[in-house]
């Protein structure tokens, strides 16, 4: 296991926020914004997973942007719709929000009400379920805390220091990488259950803590502003389910029960990480066989006409929390990086 390694998985999922800050929001017909947390900041020097979080005063910031920018901010069955009859007058926004933390509906929520802003939670089941395991926090939760860990490498044991927070950071850095290498996704869980397990660290609290629960979601389910998608039963990279009938099961019964408990059938679908090494061909055909009318990736990249034809494989724009200064939003914002987009491919559903 390499030291010093470049963070793979998460910073695949983001890119480097720089660059994909840069990319221009008004670019093509339109673009999916996606987020995790909104809350306050953590003062803990130790957060290799703040990228997924900002805070309610970037996100009012953002939303703020979005109107001066004249962007329409519309449902994703409104966008369908537009895919569908080739209507590009205006160009639009979706705002979407993975996982369905509670602290989207105390920060978030509110904001997007007063704005009156239609946006999407994609809810993957065991999370208001109370099945969901958390790891990538779990495993912030166990480095933290600990000043040496023990991991089982190749049948042997192998210990790392992480008493400083330089050490920390490294540490957490190349087990993610490690974990995000593994070809099957139950031998990362078992991974991060052990290492729980030996650090005390209750991998079920993050789900109970941190998750919407049935009620909390129902609530939001209800207002017209308001989209809920299927993100799987079990959060796992799909792309690493060898069998593809356990991938479609996935997916069809995160929308059964979504159904279900809420009412209402959905139509979307986020693939969960939904980057390239987790979400592909396979994937994008099932969803489309199993008739959701769009699915979405964190591909970064804005949306095209010719996207009409990849429905199931549409990119995301991943606002990144390491990046919350004006200035970025402000190249975000405007037209001015399109030239930027001259040297990538406009679509990428391979
Ligand atoms: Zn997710």
């Amino acid at each position: 296991m390499k030291q010093a390694v470049i963070r793979g998985g998460l910073e695949t999922l983001y890119f480097s926020g720089l660059h994909h800050l840069l990319r221009p929001l008004v670019g093509g017909v339109g673009a999916i914004l996606t987020m995790h947390h909104v809350r306050p900041p953590r003062r803990d020097a130790f957060q290799p997973n703040r990228l997924l979080e900002v805070t309610p005063e970037f996100f009012e910031r953002l939303l703020r942007q979005i109107e001066r920018a004249g962007l329409e901010v519309i449902s994703l069955d409104e966008m369908h719709r537009r895919f569908i009859a080739g209507d590009f007058a205006r160009r639009f926004v979706c705002l979407t929000f993975d996982d369905g933390y509670k602290d989207i509906k105390q920060f978030a929520y509110p904001l997007l009400k007063q704005f009156r802003m239609p946006f999407a939670l994609f809810i993957a089941t065991s999370f208001p379920d109370r099945l969901g395991e958390l790891w990538w926090l779990a495993l912030e939760a166990v480095i933290a805390q600990s000043k040496r860990i023990g991991l089982v490498i190749d049948g042997k044991d192998r210990f790392f220091d992480c008493a400083t927070l330089k050490d920390k950071r490294a540490l957490y850095d190349a087990i993610y990488a490690y974990l995000r290498e593994m070809k099957d996704e139950d031998e990362l869980r078992a991974t991060v259950r052990d290492l729980c397990a030996s650090s005390r660290v209750d991998l079920a609290a993050f789900c109970r803590d941190l998750c919407m629960d049935w009620a909390e979601l129902g609530e939001l389910a209800a207002d017209p502003l308001c989209t809920i998608g299927a993100h799987t039963v079990n959060h796992k990279m799909l792309m690493k389910v060898a069998d593809e009938g356990a991938v479609r099961a996935e997916m069809d019964m995160s929308r059964s029960v979504l159904e279900a408990a809420l009412g209402r059938r959905p139509q979307h679908l986020a693939y969960p990480v939904g980057d390239p090494t987790s979400a592909g061909a396979r994937e994008f055909r099932i969803a489309a066989e199993l008739g959701f009318k769009t699915a979405l990736t964190t591909r970064p990249g804005v949306l095209f006409r010719g996207h009409r034809d990849h429905l199931t494989a549409l990119p995301r724009i991943s606002i990144n929390g390491e990046y919350q200064q004006p200035r970025y939003l402000k190249v975000l914002m405007s037209g001015a990086a399109t030239a930027m987009w001259n040297g990538f491919r406009r679509i990428n559903a391979a």
